[in-house]
Parts: structure tokens; C-alpha cells; sequence
């Protein structure tokens, strides 16, 4: 059945082997980031024979899914900010959020206290992207305040960066983040674990920085895709091409939009620009914004250009390309982040996994 999503277990169990030999060597904990794959059981099962028991997601339900999945012997951090109603349900699974406000963990010594239970929290600190965290200046009132929670423990901090903003890490967030550190362990008496992601950090150790302040690193890009977007690069160390989109072909004919016709706006709310260079081959496939993110998808077919997409057509300019394109042809893409995120949570894409071939 298309459209499909096929899974290359190989290639995320050699990249997972790697990162592990190489957090070994860099002394740090790997934390593996399950958002971009709906925390997929076949996927984490083979990180989870592997030994990897650090798992961290921006939505609860899959943190859930993966308490049911791997008992208590698994660590769960919830890495975007809480909302009210997840509060009773972290302290309850034992999973340990990043918290920003002082009114969160406030509520959350209240429910902890009530289940007779210590909840351990990071605090998440700015980093410089302009997304999550606490400001510098705010730490002395909020060890202030942490004084009094009795059923609050704080564990450690986190620094999410090139996210939102494309702010890179350097020398200077990791300064930061140590100064955070030893201020808190002073002040709360305890050790504090530095805790960074994603993907984007891990140049400061292959770059040989001395990072010795940071004890955990969160990634999700690296172990899927070999890859760190927010540099354009490959990883050289990691294998690419886990992820591959089949879908169908429905429709192939030469046409062009209609010239000299106003133009309004896309489907999403999108202006369109009157250029039209005269009618062109294109093949429509039965696959949508519903389903994928057309900016990260590429085309096997070097010469067939991704024109747009409707939410369940995908449209291609195949007149550069040598292929003949026929209705029922199966079409093949190779699949990045945003895409892929979408494809798991799309009903109508079918996931299949090619298997490990066990040794
Ligand atoms: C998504 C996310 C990560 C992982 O980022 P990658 O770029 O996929 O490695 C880490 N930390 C937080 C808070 C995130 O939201």
C-alpha cells in the first residue's frame, strides 16, 4: 500500500552504535529524543537492546507509551515545558520535566507532595535561541523559592539551541551553562547535571573543545539522519538514508497554470507568484502536506523538481527528466526530519521496516 515509509533499522542501529562509542569517548550520557519518530516501538527496541535506557520527548503521550513499553528501568524526561494537566501524570510515571516557572514547580511539589513522592526537575535555561528557559538573572530569586518547595529536587539544567532562531553553540553557551552550574551547587547543595541538545552540539566535541562541564546530550537528527541541519552538513562519522517515501503516481500531463489570470493565495494561506514557464510535464502523486513536509523530501530522480504541494497531492516537474512517467508508477523520495516527523503521525502513510539482519 502506498504511500510508504520504509525504515532502515541497519542504519539507525549502526548510527546508535557509533553515537554510544563516541559519547564513551567524549564522556557524556547519550539521550535519545524520540519526538521525530512517534517514540516508534520497533525503532526503540533496537536502541533499547542496545542498552540505551535515556529517552526524551516533547509530548507526553509518547513518554507514556514508552513507560507501558519499558518498565521503570527506563529514565523519561519530558523536554518541552508542562502544561497543567500533564503535571499529575509526570510525578505519577516517574518522568522528569523541564521546568521554566516557578508557579510549575510550585504545583508540582503540591501533587508531589500529596503521593508522597520527591519529583526531580531540570531547570531549562536560555540559551541563547530566544525559545525556552530561564534568564541568568532570575536564578537567585528562584533558588529562593526552591528553598521552600519540600518535594521539588532539582537535578540538573538544560539548553536546547538552533531550534528556533539558528543560534549555534559555542564556547561561550558552555561558559555560561558551567557558571549556572556551580552557582546552583552552591546555592542548592547538591550536583547538578548539564544537559544540552540537540543535534547541533555535538561539533563542540568533534572539534575537540573542552566540554567537560556537560554530562548529558540530547539527540534526535543524528542517530535518524546522520545528519546536523543547522550546519547543512552530513555527519561524516554517521550513515544517512534510513528513511525512504514510496508513493504513487496519479496523474502525468503537460500543463501550466493559466497566464494572465489574477492570483490569489494557496490552500495554506500561501501568495502565489505569476511565473510560468510555459506548460511543463508534471506528475501529481498521491501524497500530501498531510502526510510529508515537501521541503524535505528528495526526489530519487534527480531531474523531477517538487514544484508544491495541496494537503494530498505532491506535484512534480518531471520535463528535465529522461524517466517516462506513468499513472501507477511508483515514485521514491528520500525523506528528511520534517518529513519523516509527519509521516509517522500520518494515518495514511504505512510504516515497514527493513530488519536488522542479526549476527
Ligand atoms: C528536538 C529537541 C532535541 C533534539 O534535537 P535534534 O536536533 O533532533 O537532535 C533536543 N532537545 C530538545 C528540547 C528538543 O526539543
Amino acid at each position: 500500500m502506498y504511500p510508504c515509509l520504509e525504515i532502515d533499522l541497519e542504519v539507525i542501529r549502526d548510527n546508535a552504535i557509533t553515537l554510544r562509542e563516541k559519547c564513551c569517548l567524549w564522556n557524556i550520557n547519550p539521550v535519545v529524543v524520540t519526538k521525530g519518530f512517534l517514540a516508534d516501538p520497533s525503532l526503540i527496541g533496537v536502541l533499547w537492546k542496545l542498552g540505551f535506557i535515556r529517552f526524551a520527548d516533547s509530548n507526553l503521550a509518547n513518554l507514556l507509551k514508552l513507560r507501558r513499553l519499558l518498565g521503570h528501568r527506563a529514565e523519561l524526561s519530558l523536554i518541552r515545558l508542562p502544561m497543567l494537566e500533564e503535571l499529575e501524570a509526570l510525578v505519577e510515571e516517574n518522568v522528569l520535566p523541564f521546568v521554566s516557572h516557578y508557579e510549575i514547580l510550585e504545583r508540582l511539589n503540591t501533587v508531589a507532595q500529596r503521593k508522597g513522592k520527591i519529583q526531580p526537575v531540570f531547570l531549562a535555561m536560555e540559551g541563547g535561541d530566544g525559545r525556552e528557559g530561564l534568564l541568568f538573572e532570575e536564578l537567585p530569586p528562584i533558588v529562593e523559592h526552591l528553598r521552600r518547595l519540600t518535594h521539588v529536587s532539582v537535578r540538573g539544567i538544560g539548553t536546547t539551541m538552533a531550534c528556533l532562531s539558528g543560534v549555534l553553540p559555542d564556547g561561550e553557551v558552555i561558559d555560561h551553562l558551567r557558571r549556572v552550574k556551580e552557582f546552583l551547587q552552591r546555592e542548592l547543595k547538591g550536583e547538578i547535571i548539564v544537559s544540552v541538545g540537540g543535534t547541533t552540539f555535538l561539533v563542540l566535541w568533534e572539534e575537540n573543545r573542552k566540554v567537560q562541564e556537560v554530562d548529558e546530550v540530547r539527540f534526535g537528527e543524528a542517530l535518524l539522519f546522520g545528519s546536523d541541519i543547522s550546519r547543512k552538513r552530513d555527519i561524516p562519522w554517521l550513515r544517512q538514508g534510513a528513511f525512504t517515501l514510496y508513493a504513487e503516481v496519479v496523474e502525468v500531463r503537460t500543463k501550466e497554470p493559466l497566464k494572465n489570470k489574477r492570483r490569489g493565495y494557496d490552500a495554506f494561506g500561501k501568495e502565489c507568484s505569476a511565473d510560468s514557464n510555459g506548460p511543463r510535464r508534471r506528475v501529481l502523486v498521491a501524497l500530501g502536506k498531510q502526510d510529508i513536509d515537501e521541503n524535505q523530501l528528495y526526489s530519487e530522480d534527480a531531474h523531477a523538481k517538487i514544484i508544491g504541494a495541496t494537503s494530498n497531492y505532491l506535484v512534480l516537474d518531471v520535463e528535465e527528466s529522461e524517466r517516462v512517467y506513468q499513472v501507477g508508477d511508483v515514485v521514491t523520495f528520500r525523506a528528511g526530519y520534517g518529513a519523516v516527523l509527519r509521516a509517522f503521525l500520518s494515518p495514511y502513510v504505512e510504516k515497514v521496516y527493513k530488519k536488522v539482519k542479526e549476527v
